[in-house]
């Protein structure tokens, strides 16, 4: 245990009921995810026998409930992609169809996403964690560039009127920080 985390555990018992916290269980983070499905009507189903299978979020326009599709619950990231499924539904997907990949215009929800997926997250965001989503941002910008057929690829790939809430959402995330003297 590092320093820092005994600093964390000797502290928890005063910390606030519904601050993040660092000892959440797979028990809890399944709790809070079925209470978001409670609260929102999606449907929560678990991937079975589909390991390399990722989150997502199924809507449709026919007025059936949307479902979320999870991994089961084994790790923090699990849970968090989870919350960043509800995010997609509770923030509003604005790029639904996406059955040609992911797309330019895709990144700036896919951003958000994350945003609501960290501010309402249980467990705490730790370094590990924040560099983990930051990396699968950076990997859809990649994707998103060439599945628009561009030669941009990261910041660049988003399309120059969501640039700024994408940049903003990544500096929120912890995923880059911006220059003060406004350097690029
Ligand atoms: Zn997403």
């Amino acid at each position: 245990m590092s320093n820092q985390d005994a600093s964390r555990f000797a502290g928890s018992a005063h910390s606030p009921i519904g601050a993040p916290s660092s000892r959440l269980t797979i028990k809890q983070m399944q709790a809070h995810l079925d209470e978001l499905a409670a609260e929102t009507g999606v449907r929560l189903e678990t991937w079975d026998g589909v390991p390399e299978a990722t989150a997502r979020l199924v809507t449709t326009d026919h007025g059936l409930p949307a479902v979320i599709y999870n991994k089961p619950l084994r790790n923090r990231h699990q849970y968090l992609s989870g919350l960043h499924e509800f995010g997609h539904y509770i923030v509003g997907v604005r790029g639904r169809n996406r059955a040609y990949g992911l797309r330019p215009e895709h990144l700036v929800d896919e951003v958000a996403a994350w945003v609501w997926a960290f501010d309402n997250s249980r467990v705490e965001i730790t370094e590990t964690l924040r560099v983990n989503v930051a990396d699968t941002l950076f990997t859809y910008a990649d994707d998103a560039g060439a599945n628009s057929g561009n030669d941009y690829y990261g910041i660049d790939a988003v399309p120059d009127d969501l640039r700024a809430e994408y940049v903003a959402g990544l500096v929120r995330l912890g995923a880059i920080s911006i220059d003060p003297e406004g350097g690029e």
